[in-house]
């Protein structure tokens, strides 16, 4: 730290991403990314006309892109917000929305905490169940902004709409932020309810179904009042938020959304499988609705299950939380990959036993 860093920022905690060793090559299924590449359209989207226009300024309103999933998803171009990845706009919605205070699960994403912290905005962390679901009555009535990812990481649940719908209507005065990065994956987006409340935002990523995570493109719904106001905070911050070949990417994903929904089909067989499997192994897998699952085994300690698989050349997330540290966080990679994963713990497994 140099002696020159603001007061307020030297005692911050920074995220940290999941780790991205370059020593081997790893089965990566440690952040959620998707196995799959984008669709061969997008991929042939970047001409190097395309790179030949980067001497000019990106479009700061996105229109284009705006337009594109305001059509895809039935609402209006002005109730569409473009973000460098939907970290952004959590960012911004933290800055814009979090003045009265901030609550969210204690077990959640956890870049919320570390916004709390940048913006000091006093936070609550409301515990989850002990099958680690989410009470909503606990996000009812809160005079603060709520953030629910839904369905939630790391445990992979989904709360049932009607619930989400409890805690929208008891919070009036204050934005609930409901965070769907992973909705893709066979959970009930809460979007179809956006026109009855002009308290939501809604944040997406095209990071995880939509094969782009090093693409940085993210995006919102919300009321035009609320868009507006994000874009308020974007154009005193940094106008060009999104470069003109994300913005193109972007556009030519929506286009292929065939494609997408095919992908994120396969990701859910290959979830089911890997899930089935874990289970025959003896593992507890929470129920998920998301591109990972969340288990533990009574047979072998969390993190060194964590070890003994980056040992063998496979990444999984591990949390050092005392509440989630028996639990690993699994991407669902190929079929072919997640083979490979039930090997090397069955493998694990049977050494472990020898020694014991
Ligand atoms: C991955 C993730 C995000 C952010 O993804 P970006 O890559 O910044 O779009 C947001 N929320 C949750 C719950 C996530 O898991």
């Amino acid at each position: 730290m140099s002696r020159f860093l603001d007061a307020r920022y030297q005692a911050l905690q920074a995220y940290t991403p999941g780790e991205q060793p370059r020593d081997m090559v790893y089965i990566k299924l440690n952040t959620n990314e998707s196995p799959y590449p984008p669709a061969p359209s997008v991929v042939e989207a970047i001409t190097a006309g395309e790179v030949e226009l980067l001497r000019l300024y990106s479009d700061p309103t996105g229109k284009e892109l705006k337009e594109k999933l305001a059509q895809l998803y039935g609402v209006q171009p002005d109730m569409v917000f473009l973000s460098n990845g939907s970290d952004e706009v959590l960012n911004f919605a933290f800055m814009a929305f979090g003045g009265d205070g901030v609550t969210f699960p204690d077990i959640t994403y956890g870049f919320y905490e570390v916004f709390g912290d940048l913006y000091r905005i006093p936070y609550e962390k409301i515990p989850l169940k002990e099958d680690f679901s989410i009470d909503h009555t606990d996000f009812c009535g809160k005079e603060k902004m709520v953030v629910i990812a839904n369905p939630n990481a790391p445990t992979g649940l989904s709360l049932p709409l009607g619930q989400v719908e409890r805690i929208v209507a008891s919070n009036p005065d204050h934005l609930v932020l409901v965070d769907e990065a992973y909705v893709d994956f066979g959970g009930e987006s809460f979007l179809p309810l956006i026109g009855k409340y002009d308290n939501l935002l809604i944040t997406r990523t095209f990071s995880k179904s939509r094969c782009l995570a090093g693409g940085r493109l993210g995006y919102a719904f919300g009321n035009p009042e609320i868009i507006a106001d994000l874009e308020k905070i974007k154009f005193s911050t940094n106008p060009y938020n999104l470069d003109r070949l994300t913005l193109r990417l972007g556009v030519a994903t929506v286009e292929a959304e065939d494609y997408y929904r095919e992908a994120c089909e396969k990701i859910q067989k290959t979830r089911a499988w890997t899930t089935a499997q874990l289970e025959s192994l003896g593992f507890q897998v929470l129920p998920s609705l998301t591109n990972f699952v969340f288990a533990k085994t009574d047979k072998m300690d969390g993190k060194a299950l964590y070890l003994a698989l980056k040992q063998r050349g496979i990444l999984v997330r591990h949390f050092t939380n005392p509440r989630i540290c028996q639990f690993n966080r699994i991407t669902i990679g190929t079929l072919e990959q997640m083979q490979a994963l039930i090997a090397a713990i069955q493998e694990i497994l049977e050494g472990n036993h020898e020694k014991l």
